[in-house]
């Protein structure tokens, strides 16, 4: 079930804001946070010359990913565009399929037999559904999970822990969606026309459950989590997360270098189990002062309670979308509902029509939803360079992220499509804030940027 999974991929992406990623070779930098460097003349932000231009300075450091490296994310990403139109118009394709075909109509007969309790015909039905709607998109899955990764080089696995990380994925969203969706059907039975009103109140509890228990129960499904291993840069983090009032057993690394070389970190979590988690490809691959340009980002996230303000904008979008599909439902039922032997809301038969109806809604909602994010990742930037004050780890850091993100976009591609500001916009912050920051002691120290 595709609508399923892309809820999922938005909650994801308001609660997992990752950053950053492999590839690469802009100035190593030294390490810790002892800055001893001298200043190096040419271009160097020293007292004499302020003249240290934030526009030129992300012009230069973006001109250091060229050739076949910035071909390559481009059509990655770009390639992302479309790939959520096809989503879409696969996943309504499967929809009219199961309603035109009366595949539908049919498994709910079945569910029907099966019990005479409407509670249970729903969760069978939901059963039968998620399965093969899972059956139905998994070519479609394969060649973006898998082929398509591996054709960018984006991917560490082989095909057998790909689909083991897949069916892992399958059990969790038949257990949640057959509860969540049993449910709400229960409360179309109770409710009636305002059903919708109360079927956007289950799917936000199980949103914040989801968002309580993900850290705890699903993700250590796909990955290992464990505390940050002792090394120079561990105390230092430590530090900057106690000096802004994270507790230190909210710290964790994983290993996601058992599903790609992406360097990212995120938060997640609510209430009791927040906490930031490093990827052990950031720790590995990335120098100190890039670890704590990111870590002074997921700072932000912590400190700005950004969980909470996701979910309560992400909740506005859902419930316009529980109100057009209440609308669209009706509307489409009236013109087909003979045809594919569906009756009223209540009727599990019509879940593919709701599903569909979600998955166009979203679509609609991309550029709403992403610059929700994108905002939000803005502001956790900002507090990021504020705190950790490494502007050119920042930029440089953003830099690695071109493997896998675009990092020139033009303003309305970034508005439409972007979950986080692109690589030039953050390189600008980074810039901008350096250049009012040019006489502080550990600035003046550098790196240098280049001009
Ligand atoms: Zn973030």
């Amino acid at each position: 079930m595709r609508t399923i999974a892309a809820l999922c991929a938005i909650l994801l992406g308001l609660i997992a804001m990752t950053d950053a990623s492999a590839q690469a070779q802009p100035r190593p930098a030294p390490t810790s946070n002892v800055q001893v460097q001298p200043l190096t003349p040419p271009g160097a932000p020293a007292k004499a010359t302020p003249r240290f231009d934030p526009l030129k300075a992300t012009n230069a450091y973006l001109a250091t990913v060229k050739g076949k490296a910035r071909r390559n994310s481009d059509a990655y990403f770009e390639g992302g565009y479309w790939l959520l139109l096809v989503d879409t118009l696969y996943a309504i394709g499967v929809a009219a399929l199961l309603l035109w075909f009366r595949i539908s109509a049919r498994m709910r007969d079945i569910a029907e037999r099966w019990t005479r309790s409407r509670f249970w015909q729903v969760a069978f039905y939901v059963i039968m559904f998620v399965t093969l709607t899972t059956l139905l998109t998994f070519p479609l899955a394969v060649y973006e999970g898998f082929f398509r990764e591996h054709a960018y080089g984006l991917s560490n696995m082989s095909f057998s822990q790909w689909l083991g990380d897949f069916l892992k994925g399958f059990g969790v969203e038949l257990l949640f969606g057959a509860i969540v969706l049993t449910l709400i059907y229960a409360a179309i039975r109770a409710a009636g026309r305002r059903w919708w009103i109360w079927g956007w109140l289950i799917a936000m509890a199980f949103l914040v459950i989801g968002m309580v228990v993900g850290p705890v129960f699903i993700a250590p499904i796909f990955n290992k989590y464990y505390p940050l291993p002792e090394g120079p840069v561990k105390s230092e983090i430590l530090s900057l997360a106690r000096s802004n009032g994270i507790p230190v057993d909210n710290v964790y690394e994983f290993n996601a270098s058992k599903q790609s070389k992406r360097i990212s970190a995120n938060v997640s979590g609510a209430f009791g189990t927040t906490r930031i988690s490093m990827t052990d490809n950031l720790m590995k691959r990335a120098s100190p002062r890039e670890i704590y340009a990111v870590r002074g980002h997921e700072m932000g996230h912590y400190v700005l309670s950004h969980n909470a303000i996701g979910v309560t904008w992400f909740g506005i979008v859902l419930l316009i979308a529980f109100g057009s599909v209440n609308w669209g439902y009706g509307w489409l039922t009236g013109m087909f509902g003979g045809n594919w032997d569906v009756r009223e809301i209540a009727d599990p038969a019509g879940l593919p029509v709701a599903m569909a109806l979600v998955t166009f809604f979203f679509l609609l909602a991309t550029p709403v939803t992403n610059t929700i994010t994108r905002t939000l990742e803005a502001q956790a930037d900002i507090f990021g360079l504020n705190t950790a004050r490494q502007p050119d780890g920042f930029a440089t850091v953003t830099l690695k992220l071109g493997e896998y993100r675009k990092l020139d976009p033009s303003p309305l591609e970034e508005f439409v499509f972007y979950d986080h500001p692109s690589g030039r916009s953050r390189i600008f912050m980074a810039m901008r804030w350096k250049a009012q920051h040019l006489n502080d002691p550990d600035i003046k120290a550098g790196p240098v940027s280049p001009q």
